[in-house]
């Protein structure tokens, strides 16, 4: 089958598996040249798939050879339909982890369900005996609780209708977006789905089975970002489940203390994910960034991001974190002269001046090659097993 892409606004329906292979392979081969660190031997990665938790799962394995069990949600090909991205990336992560000589299995399913907490649980025993690291980085739209209660998470405001400007990403327009606030169960919704809850019942889960080691560290990951993103990310809805994301951290870190057990916040960089394409106002700010980012030579991809996070933040003698606690991985995209520049940009760009002014190009790239498109050396012409 030939494989093009089909893109809805931010989501492409379709997705190249050579492409996808490529994707991984580069990534694999930035880990391979960085540095070697003393970390964990044995990771349990949930989100597994794509973004940062995919980069993670490589890090680890590259970086410390460590063994990686993964979980995700995605679709496998049906024949006629491709997979999504999500399943060829770990299809070909497995491959190459193993060639390398590294354990690679990967569960795919729900992982806020008591049956895959159970097999992974299972699989642990029988294969790792207990875990030594634990990375949450599930990005979810919907959660079904365990009495079978639907939540879904919302991208709004809290309090008030904040409206700023936005790349609309189908008309290539920069036009006002207008954001209208969660409701009181809108914003619960948000924090059972993308809160600390889950992390915690993980934990839990690990701890009771006796498959996680004392002094395992487990991390889940966040976004604070500038003022100009504040009302849609930091305090809006996705903002009230990332503060309980992070009380989650200091409460697993206080219940677990006898095992030495220890629990991070990495705050991450703004980047094209899966999940970042679907929030508004952040597209916009994350292109202007790209740009600004790339002239500054400081640019990084999730890659990048969690090599650093492994070789520099986590296992380069003591841990480093802020006055709070947290990892700041987003420390290159808040230096000051950075913000000041994209918010220069962000005053005066219009539909005119935006591919002056911003990546776009970049923004289009990083977006189809999730997707494995436009990625050097593929050949989208040629017939592909799907
Ligand atoms: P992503 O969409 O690329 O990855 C989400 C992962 O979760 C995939 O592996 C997917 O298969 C998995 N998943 C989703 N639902 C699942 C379910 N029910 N069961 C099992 N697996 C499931 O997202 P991402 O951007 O890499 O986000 C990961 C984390 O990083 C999130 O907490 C996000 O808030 C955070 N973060 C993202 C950014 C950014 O700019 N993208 C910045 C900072 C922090």
């Amino acid at each position: 089958m030939i494989v093009a892409p089909k893109s809805k606004g931010f989501i492409c329906t379709t997705a190249h598996p050579v492409g996808c292979k490529e994707n991984v392979r580069r990534q694999i081969a930035y880990a391979k040249s960085q540095k070697k660190v003393e970390g964990p031997k044995k990771v349990l990665v949930i989100g597994a798939s794509t973004g940062y938790g995919l980069a993670s799962r490589i890090a680890a394995a590259y970086t410390s050879g460590a063994a990686t069990l993964g979980i995700m949600f995605e679709k496998e090909s049906n024949g006629k339909r491709t997979a999504t991205a999500g399943w060829y990336n770990t299809k070909a992560f497995e491959e190459i982890a193993k060639e390398d000589g590294l354990y690679a299995k990967t569960v795919n399913g729900d992982a806020f369900s008591q049956e895959v907490k159970d097999q992974v649980i299972q699989m642990i025993k029988e294969d790792f005996g207990k875990v030594d690291m634990v990375v949450y980085s599930l990005a979810a739209p919907r959660r079904t609780d365990r009495d079978g209660t639907l939540y879904n998470s919302v991208l709004k405001t809290v309090g008030e209708e904040y409206t700023n400007n936005t790349w609309n990403l189908g008309t290539d327009e920069v036009e006002p977006a207008h954001i209208t606030p969660a409701t009181e169960d809108e914003i619960k919704a948000t924090i059972k789905v993308m809160g600390g809850e889950d992390w915690a019942d993980w934990i839990k889960a690990l701890k009771d089975a006796d498959v996680i080691e004392d002094h395992a560290i487990t991390l889940a990951y966040s976004y604070i970002g500038p003022d100009i993103t504040h009302a849609i990310y930091k305090d809006g809805s996705i903002g009230q489940a990332k503060k309980h994301l992070y009380n989650t951290a200091c409460e697993i870190t206080k219940q677990y203390a006898d095992s030495d057990i220890k629990a991070y916040i990495s705050v991450n960089k703004a980047l094209v994910t899966q999940s970042s394409s679907a929030i508004p106002i952040v597209p916009l700010y994350i292109s202007l960034l790209y740009k600004v980012m790339k002239d500054a030579n400081l640019h990084e991809g999730c890659i990048e991001q969690m090599c650093r996070l492994f070789t520099d933040k986590l296992f380069d003698g003591e841990v480093k974190v802020d006055a709070e606690g947290m990892i700041r991985l987003d420390d290159w995209e808040m230096k000051e002269e950075i913000q000041k520049k994209v918010q220069e940009t962000w005053a005066v760009v219009n539909t005119d001046n935006l591919k002056e002014l911003a990546d776009c190009n970049g923004y289009w790239d990083d977006f189809f090659q999730m997707f494995g498109f436009r990625i050097d050396g593929v050949d989208y012409n040629a017939d592909v097993e799907i």
